[in-house]
């Protein structure tokens, strides 16, 4: 028999890798919690939105030189 069991492991901190810890799930403390949000706002306003909503019929962001 192949029955693989999955590793139980600890739930970590991904920002500093200590136990996770419940008041502050997915994270050990306000500060991780903090630094990861801080992290994903910078990754998410650095991404240019490209096509999430072009349905839009109003005036394009950017005009295009040919018209
Ligand atoms: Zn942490």
């Amino acid at each position: 028999m192949t029955n693989i069991t999955p590793i139980q492991r600890e739930p970590l901190c991904s920002i500093c890798g200590r136990p996770m810890v419940d008041a502050f799930k997915p994270f050990c403390s306000a500060h991780c919690s903090n630094v990861d949000l801080a992290r994903w706002l910078g990754g998410v306003y650095a991404i240019p939105a490209a096509s999430a909503d072009d349905d839009e019929d109003g005036d394009p962001p950017f005009a295009p030189p040919d018209r």
